[in-house]
């Protein structure tokens, strides 16, 4: 039977933010284990918790880049289990009231392998922000825990079940990511456990509308541990089906060693976490005006700056994706583009030459020698005829060694392209001369000599004439 795939993603993402979500303990990834601690993550008894406005402030922002309705009225709530990962035995989260409901992100990203996938709208059920919980770490006999990790901020974000195949996942894990380091709320390190991610995963024969029974998937932490462990539980729920086989709703672990997912348990032995209001917090409330001014304080999303690209710089899709595909070449191309009369030679040049160089240099293009003002300073000289396209070549690279702009490059080198007419009509002539041979066959009809006679003349002035003067000058001393 042929089977579609229903799939739904709930990510975790650590908000970026100086201290601890209800403590004033560092948010540090990488500190020495539990040297980021207090009385507060550590769940000593009479402590309560301040909540941290930066890290609410962050949530809404990621709500408002997902197009999220915004809660006036949210609240905490405590999620209670018996774990060493907690030492509260319980998790301060958001239940029935979380900041942000009914979002969309936009796919328009490529699958796994690089292919495009079609463009397509997923839904964000909700947005809400929780604490993060101890790090634990098991040993050959003993396990350790670090609670550094305890108390970070932590985004919960519960996509609806759009989803229809791993490649699909993986580009809405991309987008996400995107948007998040974008928005600056998270940097989504999924190396750092800033980012993680549960697969929800069910099958249903085609055509049915109806979802069948769903599978999440745990311990994915990867992009290519999301794809590998879709495919893998696609063909697994698949084989069970074709057997007549019932699924039981169940929650399995990735094992990403083995290529395969286990049982880890079945929907009997679910917790039940007696979530209730968190009575040390108050609610929190955003008046309109308040969800406006952090909506004033949105960037322009990758996806949007790429439209714009294209319509307002003429770019190509492929190159608006090249440079939008990190926030600071983003910028660094818009600005060179509104200094040029050209933005799409800027585009050229930044893609072929500055990310070659910067690559190379192993520098960010933040840091590169040639800012976007001598960039334009280049292109500038290139459309003003000052020099021609493979000269520039030249000057590019001595400006990216000196930190030069172009003018000065040029006059320094003496580079200007030569547009004096008596001197090119000179060399013209000398080439002409130096040459009888090809010229006689030119003279029998030989066409193709002509670019020659242009090469000759470039040779000649080292490559500063001006190629479309020396065209000219040779038709006329030919007698065309
Ligand atoms: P639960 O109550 O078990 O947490 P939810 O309804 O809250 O389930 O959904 C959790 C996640 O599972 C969401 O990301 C949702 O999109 C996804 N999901 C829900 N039903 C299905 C299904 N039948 N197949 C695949 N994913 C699903
Ligand atoms: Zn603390
Ligand atoms: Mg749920």
């Amino acid at each position: 039977m042929k089977y579609e795939a229903v799939i739904g993603l709930e990510v975790h993402t650590q908000v970026r933010s100086s201290s601890k979500m209800f403590c004033s303990c560092a948010n540090e990834f990488g500190a020495e284990p539990n040297t980021n601690v207090c009385p507060v993550c550590m769940g000593y008894p009479g402590v309560l918790p301040v909540p941290n406005k930066e890290a609410i402030y962050a949530t809404v922002k990621a709500g408002l880049l997902t197009g999220c309705t915004i809660a006036k009225f949210s609240k905490f709530d405590r999620k209670n289990y018996f774990y060493p990962d907690m030492p509260k035995n319980y998790q301060i989260s958001q239940f029935d009231l979380p900041f942000c409901t009914n979002g969309v992100i936009h796919l328009s990203g490529t699958g796994f392998s690089g292919e495009p996938l079609p463009d397509k709208d997923v839904g964000i059920t909700r947005i809400h922000l929780e604490e993060d919980v101890a790090k634990l770490t098991h040993f050959h006999h003993d396990s350790g825990v670090d609670y550094n990790r305890a108390g970070v901020p932590l985004m919960e974000i519960v996509g609806e079940p759009d989803l229809r195949s791993a490649d699909e996942a993986y580009a809405y894990l991309c987008s996400l990511k995107e948007i998040m380091r974008f928005g600056e709320i998270s940097d989504c390190d999924m190396e750092k456990g800033q980012m993680r991610c549960d697969v929800n995963i069910s099958l249903r024969p085609e055509g049915q509308k109806e979802f069948g029974t769903k599978i999440e998937l745990k311990n994915l932490n990867s992009f290519r541990a999301v794809h590998r462990a879709i495919e893998y539980e696609i063909d697994r729920q698949a084989e069970l089906l074709d057997r007549g086989e019932t699924l039981r709703q169940e929650t399995r672990g990735w094992n990403d060693d083995r290529g395969e997912s286990y049982l880890m348990r079945t929907k009997e032995s679910a917790h039940d976490y007696r979530y209730f209001p968190e009575p040390d917090l108050m609610p929190v409330t955003f008046t309109d005006e308040e969800i406006e001014a952090i909506r004033a304080t949105l960037p322009e999303l990758p996806e949007a700056k790429r439209q714009r690209f294209c319509r307002e710089y003429g770019l190509t899709a492929y190159d608006a994706g090249v440079l939008t595909a990190d926030k600071s070449l983003a910028a660094y191309f818009d600005r060179a583009a509104k200094l040029v009369k050209t933005p799409k030679q800027a585009a050229n040049w930044i893609i072929t030459s500055l990310l070659a160089l910067t690559g190379e240099a192993g520098i960010q293009v933040n840091d590169s020698p040639v800012t976007p003002e001598t960039l334009a300073t280049l292109i500038n000289a290139i459309d003003s005829g000052k020099i021609n396209g493979k000269i520039a070549k030249d000057v590019f690279a001595e400006m990216f060694d000196t930190g030069k702009d172009a003018d000065t490059v040029i006059n320094e080198k003496g580079l200007a392209q030569v547009s004096d007419s008596s001197a090119i009509s000179g060399a013209v002539a000398e080439v002409l001369g130096q040459f009888p041979k090809q010229l006689a066959e030119y003279r029998d009809g030989n066409g193709k000599i002509l670019q020659f006679f242009v090469g000759q003349v470039m040779k000649l002035t080292k490559g500063k004439a001006n190629p479309g003067m020396v065209v000219a000058e040779l038709k006329k001393q030919l007698g065309e």
